[in-house]
C-alpha cells in the first residue's frame, strides 16, 4: 500500500478545522514574564515522547503557548517505540485514545484509517510499534509542536522564584533557559534508571550482557546460548527477537512460581480509577498499588506464543539467579535448580526509582518527599519499592520532605509526569491508557498554579480594561445593522 499522503494531508486539514470549530476562549491571558531582557518560558517540558507532546498540545488548547519541549534525542529517536522496544505490536488495545485530547480527527484510529484505509482498521488486532511512532510523528507535525531536539536537561536550580534549566547538546555545549514551571516527561525510567543487578555487572564482561533497554546486535547472537532474567513483557520481547534472529537457545528465568498472567492495566482502564485515584486516602492507594505492582504486567498471549513456538525456547519458573561467574568463555549462572551455562545474558529486570540517579533530579533528590517519608504501612504490608517513589501533590508536583526546605517552592514548580508518579496518581498519565485523564489533570494544575500566582496581575488587568462595547448614544446611522454584524464577527 502507498503512503496515502493525500489522505493524511486531508486528515491534517480536518484537524485544523476541528480545532477552529472549538476554538474558545480565544483571548491571550497569560502574563508575559521576562527576567531583564531574558525571556522566561511559562512551561518547559523535558521529554518529547507522547507525554511531552500531548502536554504541549493540551496547554495550547488552554492558551498557554509560551512552552517549549526539549528532548535529548535527535528527532526520530524519542521514546521506546522504534529505539529499543522489541515487541511486534503495542500492548495497549487499539481503541485506546489519549494524545488526541478528545479531538476525533487526532485519534490513532483516524490516523490509521487515513494511512491504511477503514478496512485495514477493521482487520487490525493491535497497532504496531512502528505505526505508533509514525502516528506520533504525524501528530507532532500536524500540530507544529514546539520541540527542540538534542537538548538534555542536566540540571535545575532556582533563581528569584524561577527555574534555571541547564541543557547539554550531544556535542557537549550547554545552554540555559528560565522557566516558571517544569514538566518531567522523561519516560518510564524517568524516576531513576534501568536496573542491572550488581552481581551480574561485577562478574560478566560488558560485551557479554545487555539490559533490555540497550541496543543489542541480535545477528551476532546467531547460534549462541542466551540466558534471560525477568518475566515482564520486555523479557519475552527480547526472547522472541533473539529466537527469530537464529539464537541457538533461549532460556528465560524468573523468580516467581508462575509467569504473571493477569494484567492489572486492563482493570485500571476505567473512568473512576483513571480520573480519581489520586483523591483516595494513602492507605487505599497503597493497597491498590501493592496489588498492581505485585501482579506486574504479563507478556501478552501473542508475545508468549512468539517465543513458545520455537523448540529451542525454555522458561524456568522459581528460578532466580543467585550468582553469576565466568568459566573461561562461558557464563555460569547459579540457580536453585542448578547451574546454567550461557554465551550472552539479557537482563529484563526493569528499572529502579531513585531520583538521585538521574542528572536532572540529582541535585534536589534529597529534598523530595517519598512515600516512605509520608506513609507508614500497616505491619505486614511493607513494600520497599512503593516506598521509594516520590509522594506527589495533586497535580504531579514534587513536595518537599521538610516544608521549611529552601528548595520547597522550586520543588512545587516541578511536575513529575513519569511512571514514578504511579503510586500517587494511579496509572501513569503519560502511558497510552492513562493519557486521556492524566494530561488533563496535569495541564489544569499547571494553569491553576500560574493563574493563582498572577492573581493580582489579572485583577489589575480587569481594572485597566476599558474597551467600550457601547460606543455611541446617538441615533443609529443608516448602516447600523451592517456595523453591528461586522463588530460581532470581529469579536468572535
Ligand atoms: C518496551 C516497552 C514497551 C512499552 N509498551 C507500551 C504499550 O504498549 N502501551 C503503553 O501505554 N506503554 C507502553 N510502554 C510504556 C511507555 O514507555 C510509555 O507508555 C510511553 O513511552 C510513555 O511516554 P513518555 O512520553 O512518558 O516517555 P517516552 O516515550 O519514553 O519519552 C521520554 C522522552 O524523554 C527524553 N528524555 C529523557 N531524559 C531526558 C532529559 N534529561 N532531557 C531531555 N529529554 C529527556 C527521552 O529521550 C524520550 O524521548 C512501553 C515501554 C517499553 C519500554
Amino acid at each position: 500500500m502507498g503512503t496515502r499522503t493525500g489522505e493524511l494531508n486531508g486528515l491534517a486539514e480536518q484537524v485544523h478545522r476541528d480545532l477552529d470549530l472549538i476554538d474558545y476562549p480565544r483571548g491571550a491571558w497569560m502574563k508575559k514574564t521576562t527576567r531583564g531582557t531574558e525571556p522566561v518560558l511559562d512551561v518547559a517540558i523535558a521529554g518529547a515522547g507522547q507525554g511531552g507532546l500531548a502536554t504541549a498540545f493540551a496547554l495550547r488548547r488552554l492558551n498557554v503557548g509560551n512552552v517549549t519541549v526539549f528532548d535529548r534525542a535527535e528527532r526520530g529517536g524519542e521514546g521506546p517505540w522504534i529505539t529499543f522496544a522489541r515487541m511486534i505490536t503495542l500492548r495497549t488495545p487499539r481503541y485506546v485514545t489519549g494524545p488526541d485530547m478528545g479531538i476525533a480527527s487526532l485519534t490513532p484510529r483516524a490516523w490509521y484509517e487515513a494511512r491504511y484505509g477503514a478496512d485495514a482498521w477493521d482487520a487490525l488486532g493491535k497497532i504496531s510499534r512502528q505505526d505508533w511512532q509514525a502516528y506520533l510523528d504525524w501528530y507532532r507535525d500536524t500540530l507544529a509542536l514546539p520541540v527542540e531536539n538534542d537538548r538534555e536537561l542536566e540540571h535545575v536550580t532556582q533563581e528569584d522564584g524561577l527555574l534555571r534549566l541547564t541543557f547539554r547538546t550531544g556535542a557537549g555545549t550547554t545552554t540555559t533557559r528560565l522557566a516558571r514551571k517544569l514538566v518531567l516527561a522523561t519516560g518510564i525510567d524517568g524516576g531513576g534508571c534501568w536496573n542491572t543487578p550488581a552481581f551480574i555487572r561485577n562478574a560478566v564482561p560488558r560485551e557479554r550482557y545487555a539490559h533490555t533497554s540497550e541496543p543489542i546486535d541480535f545477528t551476532a547472537l546467531k547460534g549462541r546460548r542466551i540466558g534471560i532474567l525477568g518475566a515482564g513483557a520486555s523479557a519475552f520481547d527480547n526472547a522472541g527477537t533473539a529466537l527469530e534472529a537464529g539464537a541457538g537457545s533461549v532460556d528465560l528465568c524468573l523468580r516467581r512460581k508462575a509467569i504473571p498472567a493477569v494484567n492489572p492495566y486492563r482493570w485500571m482502564e476505567n473512568t473512576g480509577f483513571l480520573s480519581q485515584f489520586s483523591e483516595l486516602p494513602d492507605l487505599l492507594r497503597w493497597r491498590f498499588m501493592s496489588r498492581i505492582y505485585d501482579l506486574n504486567q504479563p507478556p501478552p498471549q501473542d508475545t508468549f506464543w512468539r517465543c513458545r513456538r520455537h523448540p529451542n525456547f525454555a522458561f524456568h519458573t522459581g528460578c532466580p539467579w543467585t550468582d553469576v561467574r565466568m568459566d573461561g568463555e562461558e557464563i555460569v549462572v547459579t540457580t536453585p535448580q542448578g547451574e546454567m551455562r550461557f554465551d550472552f545474558l539479557i537482563i529484563g529486570t526493569g528499572f529502579t526509582i531513585d531520583l538521585a540517579k538521574r542528572k536532572e533530579t540529582a541535585s534536589f533528590a534529597a529534598s523530595v518527599a517519598l512515600w516512605r517519608d509520608r506513609f507508614v504501612p500497616p505491619e505486614g504490608e511493607e513494600h520497599d519499592m512503593l516506598g521509594s517513589h516520590p509522594y506527589l501533590g495533586d497535580v504531579y508536583q514534587f513536595q518537599a520532605k521538610n516544608p521549611d526546605d529552601p528548595q520547597a517552592a522550586m520543588l512545587s514548580a516541578i511536575h513529575n509526569f513519569t511512571f514514578a508518579a504511579t503510586p500517587s496518581m494511579g496509572l501513569s498519565g503519560s502511558s497510552i491508557s492513562g493519557m486521556r485523564f492524566g494530561v488533563s489533570r496535569l495541564v489544569n494544575g499547571l494553569v491553576r498554579d500560574l493563574f493563582v500566582a498572577d492573581g493580582q496581575y489579572h485583577l489589575d488587568s480587569l481594572m485597566a480594561y476599558n474597551t467600550p462595547e457601547l460606543i455611541s448614544t446617538d441615533p443609529p446611522p443608516e448602516d447600523a445593522d451592517q456595523q453591528t454584524n461586522t463588530k460581532r464577527k470581529d469579536q468572535a
